[in-house]
């Protein structure tokens, strides 16, 4: 049996398994999959150590992608976009990482809420671990303008500056100077869910039909709070995106792409 396991401090919290065990049961696949607590500082021991347990790989999460970003002795293209590791393969005591949660997160946007971003207004908040791995993804989606905005601007201008050039506008920008401004999609990808903080986000900020995209999931944010305010009607939280980033790291691990819908409906009822 191929063994897998998430890493994160804490981790107990993780659907991780659930999704891969049922990407399993779909696909007829023999993998188990586990979650593994590392210390806050012993993350490259708890690799090694799964390493040597023969494991064929592991997902990694908060608050460690950056150190499997600087573990991998080789890297995909959109892990070095990125900057962050959350998909590690064992190969040859080798380790390949892999970023997944960009392309989870435009694929559930285009194919679940079936949004285009083509051409639109999108705004991004947050300049942490999560907005780094999804700027590449989105903005090979072909918006006409990028915002991303964050609490500490200087780390906004610096992810800005380092993005690949292409043709969207990139903007990068505080909260304060989002007054006046209005956007089709604005992605939270803040952790002020975490600690149930409201965002300091102006009034006016969604145009008509526009999209409001929270990554967190489980439970009702400031931030959905204020998009309801706000009067918009396509809310949606982060479940599609994990499922999404779970089934790409699922395809980089066994080449085979689990069905997600009937994933995301069943986490939805459970
Ligand atoms: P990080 O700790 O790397 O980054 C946190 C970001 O949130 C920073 O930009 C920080 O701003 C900002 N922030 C935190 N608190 C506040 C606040 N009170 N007001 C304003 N800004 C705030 O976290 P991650 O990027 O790894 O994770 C962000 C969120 O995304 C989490 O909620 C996580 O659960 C979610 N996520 C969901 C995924 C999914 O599959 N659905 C996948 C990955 C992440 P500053 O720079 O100023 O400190």
């Amino acid at each position: 049996m191929d063994r897998y396991a998430v890493i994160g401090h804490p981790v107990e919290h993780s659907k991780s398994p659930l999704i891969h065990a049922a990407f399993a049961r779909q696909t007829g696949q023999q993998i188990e999959y586990g979650k593994v607590q590392a210390p806050l500082d012993g993350f490259v021991a708890t690799v090694a150590g799964l390493q040597a347990q023969g494991y064929c790989g592991a997902n990694v999460t908060v608050p460690f992608k950056f150190e499997a970003y600087s573990l991998a002795t080789e890297l995909s293209e959109r892990a070095r976009d990125a900057g962050a590791v959350n998909t590690l393969s064992f190969k040859n005591g080798g380790i390949h990482g892999d970023n997944t949660d960009g392309v989870g997160l435009v694929r559930d946007i285009l194919q679940n809420l079936e949004f285009s971003l083509a051409g639109k207004r999108v705004l991004l908040l947050g300049a942490g671990g999560a907005a780094e791995g999804v700027l590449g993804p989105l903005l090979q989606a072909s918006p006409a303008l990028l915002c991303i905005a964050n609490r500490s601007v200087e780390k906004a201008k610096a992810m800005a500056a380092r993005a690949r050039p292409v043709d969207a506008e990139l903007e990068a920008c505080s909260f304060d100077a989002l007054a006046g401004k209005a956007f089709d999609v604005v992605i939270n990808a803040t952790s002020s869910g975490l600690s149930n903080e409201r965002l300091p986000l102006p009034s006016g900020l969604f145009a008509a039909d526009a999209l409001a995209y929270d990554m967190m999931y489980g439970r009702e944010t400031p931030f959905m709070q204020y998009t309801r305010e706000e009067g918009v009607q396509k809310i949606a939280d982060g479940l599609g995106m994990l499922v999404e980033q779970a089934a790409e790291a699922f395809y980089v691990w066994r080449q085979i792409r689990p069905d997600t819908a009937s994933v995301i409906a069943a986490l939805r009822t459970s």
